[in-house]
């Protein structure tokens, strides 16, 4: 490709709103556009690069025996009323209407129609194991959409869908998925770690996340430096005795939607703590604040500083003003806050290790009940890594007795075994030999592929710009003519760019008509592995060899470069 045609447009400056390197460095390299909040558009360096990350999950997807297929975005209300997920799925997901007033959803998660096309299509056990994949784009009215692809309310996904007789023909599956994104993951060059999660209300029991290690990571892990053990933290908070866990800020339930409240409004202090089902004597400081002028009340266990700047982040607010801040003897006057706004768009903060609270917000969340539509979110958040740093360190213990190290990580790939949630309530079973219908057991697995195109950068890049590994960059060489007005220069370079075209490698010629400076910097930004720069000793056939990864350059003969690229 020639660079003077490419659509490229490089920024000197770094976009003012993005925080995280890996939106700055696509902004700046012209890899993607915004079109409106957490949704973005892939400009051609950027898409080669994702096509990259396709075409590994593809190969391994395939290589563990699985097969691709394509479900649609629009979904019918239907299907996810059958599954019971219309309801509780919350504002995440997107709703529309069609011209008869037919509700549908843009596809937030593909359960529901994978489902339904076996329960259609596959009737007996001899069809069975199936694993079923897509990469395909998915919707989800993101709280907090952020650091561009990293989450995005459009986003590719790679999910995929096993179908099994049995427990342990699950646990294979499980197992052949599991392995296929160490390959996938590895092939990327990514460093991650896959650790134990929290099965949660979903009510599976085996289930992975793959984390790839970066401090812009919204995740908490803990891991063993001496044994294997390695867990996101709600699961290893999990697993310890509650007590040895105070001072904990890990939920954060928003209500960004209107929220409809068929009780009475809450006015006291007992009322408070009946409508939380929590036990007023757990509650040991609670405060109300104000967060960009909307109402938020933090219940806390522990004598717990609260720190601003922290709080802004953690609430994705510009503004934080502390409304009063009282102990449990005085949590009427939170009651009494609560109590004229009703519970419109109150956001709480809740140290989750406050018993029944999770439960309490759970059953609050069950159709025409408390609240309606109240989304939970676990959301670290800067604030909570710091308190669980200070209390966690030394409390939590992996298998093998040694402490624990702390990592920040971004949530690239999850592994679920699903059971027969789907199925059962959807109907997809198969015969077994005597014409037994059984509910089929399923597994999901999923994989952002988007989000791993921004994690890789997230972990490939200096101060000049991006350092692309070999099996993701867009293209593997960057040929630069310092001036295109010089005919040697010109000649030389389109020789070896058509014999390394010629020769099956991908190559970016700058043939633009601009100052070197200019193309220097860009070609750090982009990123590329090698670049050959064809100057002065063009006529020579001497040109000059820069690796990007460890900025070693050399020169090199023409005929040294063409003989070696075969
Ligand atoms: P998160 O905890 O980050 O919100 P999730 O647990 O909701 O992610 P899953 O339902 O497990 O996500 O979806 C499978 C994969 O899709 C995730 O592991 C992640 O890599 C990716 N993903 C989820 N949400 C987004 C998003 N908003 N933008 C980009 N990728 C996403
Ligand atoms: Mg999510
Ligand atoms: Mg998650
Ligand atoms: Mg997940």
């Amino acid at each position: 490709m020639r660079q003077q045609r490419l659509l490229n447009p490089t920024l000197r400056d770094i976009p003012g709103d993005a925080e995280a390197a890996s939106h700055r460095l696509m902004l700046r390299a012209g890899l993607i556009r915004q079109l409106s909040s957490g949704i973005y558009s892939y400009l051609p360096l950027g898409l080669k690069a994702l096509h990259n990350i396709q075409q590994i999950v593809r190969e391994e997807m395939d290589a563990a025996g699985a097969q691709e297929m394509l479900m649609p975005a629009l979904h019918p209300s239907e299907l996810w009323k059958a599954s019971g997920r219309w309801d509780v799925y919350g504002p995440e997901l997107m709703r529309l209407e069609d011209r008869n007033g037919r509700e549908f959803a843009l596809g937030a998660t593909h359960e529901e129609v994978i489902t339904t096309i076996v329960k259609d299509e596959i009737h007996s056990y001899k069809k069975l194991p199936v694993t079923l994949y897509q990469i395909q784009t998915k919707y989800r009215d993101e709280r907090r959409p952020r650091f561009g692809l990293l989450r995005g309310r459009e986003f590719l996904m790679k999910d995929a869908y096993s179908f099994d007789r049995t427990e342990s023909g699950l646990d294979a599956s499980y197992q052949s998925m599991y392995n296929a994104y160490v390959n996938i993951f590895t092939r990327c060059g990514l460093e991650f770690r896959a650790v134990e999660a929290d099965s949660g209300a979903i009510g599976g029991t085996d289930t992975h996340e793959f984390m790839a290690l970066a401090d812009v990571g919204e995740d908490t892990i803990v891991h063993c430096t001496s044994c294997q053990y390695a867990a996101n933290i709600e699961k290893a908070i999990g697993t310890v005795p509650e007590h040895r866990i105070s001072m904990r800020v890990d939920t954060i339930l928003s209500a960004s939607q209107p929220v409809k409240v068929h009780t009475p409004q809450v006015t006291s202090i007992k009322q408070l703590s009946q409508f939380l089902q929590i036990d007023a004597n757990q509650i040991i400081k609670s405060v109300a604040l104000q967060a960009d002028g909307m109402p938020v009340i933090v219940l806390l266990r522990g004598d717990y500083e609260l720190n601003e700047v922290k709080l802004k982040q953690a609430l994705g607010a510009d503004e934080v003003s502390m409304l009063s801040e009282v102990d449990i003897e005085k949590l009427g006057s939170i009651a009494g806050f609560i109590g004229p706004i009703g519970l419109q768009n109150v956001r709480f903060i809740a140290d989750t290790s406050i018993k029944g609270l999770k439960d309490a917000i759970v059953g609050a969340n069950e159709p025409d009940f408390h609240l309606i539509q109240v989304e939970v979110e676990r959301d670290l958040g800067a604030i909570s890594f710091h308190d669980v740093r200070n209390v966690a360190q030394g409390d939590l213990c992996s298998n093998c007795g040694h402490e624990l190290s702390f990592a920040k990580g971004i949530e690239v790939g999850h592994v679920f075994k699903l059971g027969t949630k789907y199925s059962r309530s959807l109907g997809a079973s198969i015969s077994d030999e005597n014409g037994v219908f059984e509910p089929i057991i399923m597994g999901c697995y999923g994989i952002g592929v988007s989000r791993v195109l921004a994690a890789i950068i997230e972990q490939n890049y200096d101060e000049r710009g991006i350092v692309w590994p070999e099996s993701i960059t867009p293209f593997s060489i960057h040929l630069l003519t310092i001036h295109v007005q010089d005919e040697v220069q010109m000649k030389l370079s389109e020789e070896i760019y058509t014999t390394l075209i010629r020769a099956g490698y991908s190559v970016l010629w700058d043939d633009r008509d601009d100052r070197p400076g200019v193309k220097f910097n860009d070609s750090d930004l982009l990123g590329f592995p090698l670049r050959i720069t064809v100057g002065k000793k063009a006529s020579e056939r001497i040109v000059e060899c820069k690796e990007r990864r460890d900025g070693s350059q050399y020169e090199r003969s023409v005929e040294h470069i063409l003989t070696h690229c075969h």
